[in-house]
């Protein structure tokens, strides 16, 4: 049993090594993984997305420029149709070199508009390619969003935990010997957690050395709150 002094200062040392843990806990919550994995899978998905839409975007210019030159053919082939049944032209040679532009022009507006079509069918096969791409993401960004949710909750009782053990902390704090304090916050930063350290059968439980005869003399012959340190690693002893 340490003195009440030092028990005060084991305290604040316990308190200190939760705050960290739960800072630790805080800062590498499992969850920002798998929110980072998600959103790096999202991203390659944008790319994916901006592919298809391109794609999509390509072919639906093609279909109107075919459109648009299908338009203007049969235009022209109307044209034609009406001077050739019209009456207005009579000489056969002239009849004969509007009936051959007729059925070039004809053949021309076929051609185009199978085009189209095909060009139709390969725009249907982008638009469900988009769609099912669309879904997945929606799928994906419902697990963001759920995943963000539940860390946001987890992160959320971590901090009321921490306020609270920051609050004990501080409570503890104040009524530990202010030397001791001193000692053990100064000391604090150059040891991992323990700084400090048990006598047990006469060694030390922060480095695991057996103290000289010396040592051990002038331990148990000090006061009860007087600051002892251990002579190989320096932390504070509580007997
Ligand atoms: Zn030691």
């Amino acid at each position: 049993m340490a003195s009440p002094a030092y028990e005060k200062i084991l305290d604040v040392q316990a308190l200190d090594l939760s705050l960290t843990q739960l800072r630790h806990r805080h800062a590498n919550h499992p969850t920002r993984q798998t929110l980072s994995e998600l959103n790096s899978e999202r991203e390659q998905m944008m790319v994916v997305g901006a592919g298809i839409n391109e794609r999509h975007h390509d072919l639906e210019r093609q279909r109107k420029r075919f459109e648009d030159e299908a338009a203007l053919i049969k235009d022209r082939h109307e044209g034609i149709n009406n001077k050739l049944y019209g009456g207005e032209v009579t000489a056969s040679k002239e009849l004969l070199a509007l009936q051959d532009e007729a059925a070039s022009l004809k053949e021309q507006q076929t051609g185009l508009e199978d085009q189209e079509l095909e060009l139709m069918e390969e725009l249907d096969a982008v638009s469900s390619e988009r769609s099912d791409h669309n879904g997945k993401l929606q799928s994906l960004d419902d697990r963001i969003g759920s995943s963000e949710q539940d860390l946001a909750g987890q992160l959320s009782e971590l901090e009321s935990e921490i306020v609270e053990v920051e609050a004990n902390r501080l409570a503890a704090a104040g009524e530990a010997d202010p030397s001791l304090l001193e000692q053990y916050e100064k000391l604090r930063p150059q040891y991992d957690g323990v700084t400090v350290a048990r006598l047990t059968n006469g060694s030390c439980d922060g480095c695991h050395i057996q103290l000289s005869a010396v040592a051990l003399d002038q331990l148990m012959k000090s006061a009860e709150d007087a600051v002892v340190t251990c002579e190989e690693c320096g932390r504070m002893l509580v007997r």
